[in-house]
């Protein structure tokens, strides 16, 4: 599976997980390091032990003669100012990023690179997730609903004086308040409708008295 831009940053930013480590791992394997690194840097081949040494890239050391090396497989050391890391790090380093993600990403996309995906059991934890999220929601949002309903509605029903009247009509309008969605609340707090505004705060008021 290779991610475009798009679909890559749609998705939740990778954590500092396994999943995270995997991915990591992935882009070490598949984008050369010191071909990061030349962006940066100019490198010389070198025998022995290390593949590449050159000037420290990284912006906070002003490297006077050459200290940073590469070697294998595809980890830099400075021992000027003791950098140390993989290819996604160098990149992070050198790089514009706020996050280690993003310049993790930022190297599958160049690369192409294919990143491991969640395993399926990670895909239905998060599934629950959301349903377990989708229920509170509903259970807060009817109790919400209620209240509002004692306050906006509920004097206009008390307004009543007619004893048989009042209780029919309270039976038809809880009926038919009932049938509304706590979303339509919502719905309407988001449009600004001044009257579900003032019976929130309204609501809100209560509830803090009552718990005086
Ligand atoms: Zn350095």
């Amino acid at each position: 599976m290779t991610l475009s831009p798009q679909s890559i940053l749609r998705h939740n930013p990778p954590d500092t997980s396994n999943g995270f480590r995997k991915c990591c791992e992935a882009i070490r394997d598949a984008v050369p390091i010191e071909e990061v690194a030349r962006r940066y840097t100019k490198l010389e081949p070198l025998g022995g032990l290390a593949w590449f040494t050159g000037r420290c890239p990284l912006p906070d050391h002003e490297d006077k003669t050459p200290s940073f090396y590469i070697y294998p497989p595809g980890r830099y050391h400075c021992y000027g100012c003791g950098g140390r890391g993989d290819v996604v790090d160098l990149e992070f380093g050198c790089g514009d990023y706020g996050e280690l993600w993003e310049a993790m990403i930022a190297l599958a996309v160049e690369y192409g690179v294919e990143l491991p995906k969640r395993s399926e059991r990670w895909h239905e934890a998060q599934q629950r997730r959301v349903t377990y999220f989708d229920w509170a929601y509903e259970v807060i949002g009817e109790e919400l609903s209620r209240r509002v309903f004692k306050v906006l509605v509920l004097p206009f029903i008390d307004a009543i004086i007619d004893h048989k009247e009042r209780e029919e009509a309270l039976e038809r309008a809880w009926e038919r308040w009932q049938r509304k969605s706590w979303k339509t609340i919502a719905e309407a707090v988001c449009q600004g409708d001044e009257s579900v505004i003032v019976a929130l705060a309204q609501v809100y008021v209560e509830t803090q008295e009552a718990h005086a």
